[in-house]
């Protein structure tokens, strides 16, 4: 029968002793059930105990000790879930980098056999303290592929610098190639390919262009007279002068000698002539000093215009006996094939 205190309300009999460790006993066996699974032994054995605790006392609600003790417990399988949540997202996260990392370098020598290790170690850790010293091996591993990517990076880099040198050294040499040395007018070499594009355009195109072929008039006897070294001089300002009187679209070659060739683009037979008429006159122009004397020189011209039937050597050809002609007929004149 229940007492009533003073105030008249009526208070529960204090609980016996042994019902009060009882009911302890069985709020540690429900704590610690909760933590395992249920196919664990030692769960089993414990329902066994919990059971026989509970028979021999009255299941009372529970006492402040009680409360505080299965708190514990369900504070314990909360933090024991979180951590098992938070080693699935760190795995997840690793395995994620890992992967972007192995894609992005295919040539990290040693690199995916470490990174593997490391996530197998993180598989098998079981504390999120285990992880975290797995950590530092991880950033030793990815502090190492930022050394690779930086010298690979170096390594592009030089190869760029070395390929922009090699472009460069490449283009000098082959402009090199195709330029006289003496008079710096295109040489024979350049010629040649020039002509097989015109002949190759001519066909393609229909637009008339002409050939002029220019030699210095008596230029053996020049230099026999003047010398050798005065005889260079010469060449290179006939060079000059007919480089000034042609249009920036037509080009001169040094075709070998003292003869040069002059390409005229988009020209009929009568423009052909008359630029090659005033080549010959701005060449008449200029003089050479040599002691007191005022040297001239003068040059024939032989041209043609090209047709469909023409390849590169018969165009030549013509042009060539029209020089020829010019020189029969007095030279410093010019003769178009026609
Ligand atoms: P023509 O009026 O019939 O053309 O007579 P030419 O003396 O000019 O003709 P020829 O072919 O007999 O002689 C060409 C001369 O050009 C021979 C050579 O002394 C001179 N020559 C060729 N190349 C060079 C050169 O690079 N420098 C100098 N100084 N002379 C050259
Ligand atoms: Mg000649
Ligand atoms: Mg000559």
């Amino acid at each position: 029968m229940n007492k009533k205190s003073s105030s008249g309300k009526s208070i529960a009999p204090p609980l016996a002793f042994s019902e009060r460790i009882g009911n302890l006993l069985v709020s540690c066996i429900q704590g610690l059930k909760k933590s395992m699974s249920d196919d664990d032994p030692l769960s089993k054995k414990l329902k066994g105990l919990e059971g026989v605790v509970r028979k021999g006392v009255r299941i009372s609600p529970s006492t402040e000790l009680g409360k505080e003790i299965e708190e514990y417990f369900d504070r314990q399988i909360l933090r024991h879930e979180f951590l098992v949540e938070e080693k699935k997202i760190v795995k997840s996260m690793v395995f994620e980098v890992v992967n972007t990392i192995k894609s992005l370098v295919s040539n990290s020598s040693g690199f995916e056999t470490n990174i593997t290790k490391c996530v197998e170690s993180i598989e098998s850790a079981d504390s999120i303290q285990d992880i975290v010293k797995l950590k530092d091996s991880f950033i030793g591993e990815m502090k190492k592929v930022r050394e690779d990517s930086r010298s690979l990076h170096k390594e592009l880099e030089e190869l760029r610098k070395n390929s922009v040198l090699l472009a460069k050294k490449l283009e000098q040499s082959e402009a090199q190639a195709l330029v006289d040395p003496l008079t710096n007018v295109l040489n024979r070499a350049a010629y040649n390919m020039k002509m097989g594009q015109m002949i190759h355009e001519f066909k393609r195109y229909k637009e008339e262009w002409a050939l002029l072929i220019l030699d210095i008039d008596h230029f053996k006897k020049f230099n026999d007279e003047f010398g050798h070294q005065l005889g260079d001089k010469v060449l290179k300002s006939v060079a000059g002068t007919v480089r000034n009187s042609i249009r920036v679209s037509d080009q001169i070659f040094r075709y070998g000698g003292e003869e040069f060739v002059v390409l005229l683009s988009r020209v009929n037979v009568e423009i052909a002539s008359q630029l090659a008429e005033k080549i010959c006159r701005e060449v008449e122009k200029d003089y050479f000093v040599h002691g007191e004397k005022k040297l001239k020189v003068t040059i024939s011209i032989g041209g043609a215009i090209v047709t469909a039937d023409d390849t590169e050597l018969s165009l030549f050809e013509r042009a060539d006996k029209a020089m020829y002609e010019a020189k029969n007929n007095g030279r410093n004149r010019i003769v178009m094939d026609l």
